[in-house]
């Protein structure tokens, strides 16, 4: 470990929770000197529960030939993604299990189906997607990437990124794309254009040396790239889960902590997202002085984590009252952070 590394280390372990707060806030005013915070309204769209990766994290999947295994058809997805747009969603976050009997013609397809028949952002297929594709079909990740952009993915999310260390990932996701594998397919889809999101799931079993080798790993790649558009962590939600329920959950001044050390070593990744899903509205906005620049997403759908039993559910007027509450001025915002102007913020016409 570097001098440097010991340093930020120390800082996220022994340094008051209020100092630790005030520097990543400051980093965020820096960044962000204005009293904006953004969220987006979108619909996280989990195309299939069918999966052989066997997380011990994950309380949404179920293995093949399950009775509750399911994938759904283009005509459902494009009916969610009207009732998105009905309610102003100008995203859909598209995310399923490594289902074995899905050919890739049917991805194709359905990029294509989106883009003909429910035009809307695609923020699809984490990098844990595209190395179960590359295996699955004998492909390149790279092809990969470029057809399903070529057929109408718009962006990448940083889900199944957990954390970037393989000995986590050997206990946790053994089957799943590893830490190097994971950076890898991002720095393949930023050479390819597209921009992505990056995660960090903590609470499964790391140390905090770990979370931050996470972060150093990233903040290295985005200063190669530059294709992050935004960060977000959450803690393990352990309810449900098939090996982890014993889990103790971390608490809100962990997350504050992990919130604040984030936007501190992450300095070229411009954007962070408070994760009210997972630790409240309250935290959220704690959140918000702690490093987080954005409000997140307004989720009209989200499977994986109300498996696990936490879902904090919300509405726009909702968000723009917490967020005037803890001092800024709320604004939708696209995908890429740009801001959707209010007199176009309603139903439908933001999209
Ligand atoms: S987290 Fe994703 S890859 Fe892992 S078991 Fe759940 S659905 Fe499958």
């Amino acid at each position: 470990m570097t001098a440097i590394d010991r340093s930020l280390l120390d800082l996220y372990t022994n340094a008051p929770l209020l100092e630790l707060g005030a520097l990543a806030d400051g980093i965020r005013r820096e960044k962000h000197p204005g009293d904006i915070v953004t969220f987006i309204v979108d619909r996280n769209i989990n195309y299939t529960n069918v999966c052989v990766a066997d997380c011990g994290f994950c309380a949404f999947y179920r293995r093949p030939k399950h009775a509750e295994g399911y994938t759904l058809s283009f005509e459902q997805i494009g009916e969610k993604i009207e009732e998105t747009k009905a309610l102003g969603g100008v995203q859909i976050l598209i995310q399923g299990g490594h289902n074995p009997y899905i050919p890739f013609d049917w991805y194709l397809d359905l990029m294509r189906y989106i883009k003909r028949h429910h035009p809307i952002h695609i923020h699809g297929f984490s990098p844990s997607e595209v190395d179960f594709f590359a295996k699955t079909f004998r492909l390149e990740a790279r092809d990969i990437v470029r057809e399903l952009k070529a057929a109408g993915l718009d962006s990448i999310p940083g889900g199944g990124g957990e954390i970037l260390v393989q000995r986590v990932r050997d206990i946790v996701a053994a089957k799943k794309a590893g830490a190097d594998r994971w950076l890898e397919i991002m720095e393949i889809a930023h050479q390819e254009g597209m921009k992505t999101s990056v995660t960090m799931m903590y609470g499964i079993g790391e140390t905090l040396a770990e979370r931050l080798e996470h972060l150093t790993r990233v903040q290295a790649l985005q200063q190669r790239t530059g294709g992050f558009t935004a960060f977000i962590t959450w803690p393990l939600q352990p309810e449900n889960t098939p090996e982890m329920s014993q889990m103790p959950k971390t608490d809100a001044v962990d997350y504050l902590r992990t919130v604040a050390i984030s936007r501190i070593v992450l300095q070229d990744v411009p954007n962070l997202q408070a994760s009210w899903v997972t630790m409240g509205l309250k935290i959220g906005q704690a959140a918000l002085h702690f490093g987080c620049n954005d409000f997140g997403s307004l989720m009209i759908e989200e499977n994986v984590v109300s498996s696990a039993n936490t879902t904090y559910r919300t509405t726009v007027g909702e968000m723009d009252r917490l967020i005037t509450e803890s001092g800024f001025t709320p604004m939708r915002r696209r995908q890429d952070y740009s801001i959707i102007a209010p007199e176009l913020a309603t139903a439908g016409a933001a999209a």
